[in-house]
């Protein structure tokens, strides 16, 4: 098994194209789409984070959560923070990596599993 690490918290498996928790290994999906679909996610109240200072409520250096959220994201198995957006509410989550995996592999000399089948022994 072929694991490259990607981020911090983020490996891929390229043999399998799978998103990869690299501290405990979960399988985060399918590497052509959003590993972010695979992580445990949570909405937090900007002001849990930047706590509003002063007297003023409108200038008070935190954020207004009508306007902004911080969304945060874990590994489902071990729970580490894998990173963390600032997003108006509502708004999609964001996909952030996209590799091109054909490349990748073609770099580190790793052979698609179709690939292999129909040239393997019969
Ligand atoms: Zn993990």
């Amino acid at each position: 098994m072929k694991l490259i690490r990607i981020t911090e918290y983020l490996d891929i498996e390229l043999e399998r194209e799978r998103w990869r928790c690299n501290r405990c290994g979960a399988d985060f999906g399918p590497a052509r789409e959003p590993w972010k679909k695979g992580a445990l996610i949570r909405e937090r109240d900007p002001r849990e984070i930047h706590f509003p200072i002063g007297p003023s409520k409108e200038f008070n250096f935190s954020f207004d959560p009508k306007w902004m959220r911080i969304v945060e994201f874990y590994c489902p198995k071990c729970a580490v923070m894998i990173d963390n957006e600032y997003l108006p509410p509502g708004h999609p989550l964001t996909w952030d990596i996209q590799l091109d995996l054909d490349q990748l592999k073609a770099k580190h000399g790793v052979t698609p599993v179709r690939k292999r089948r129909e040239s393997g022994p019969k």
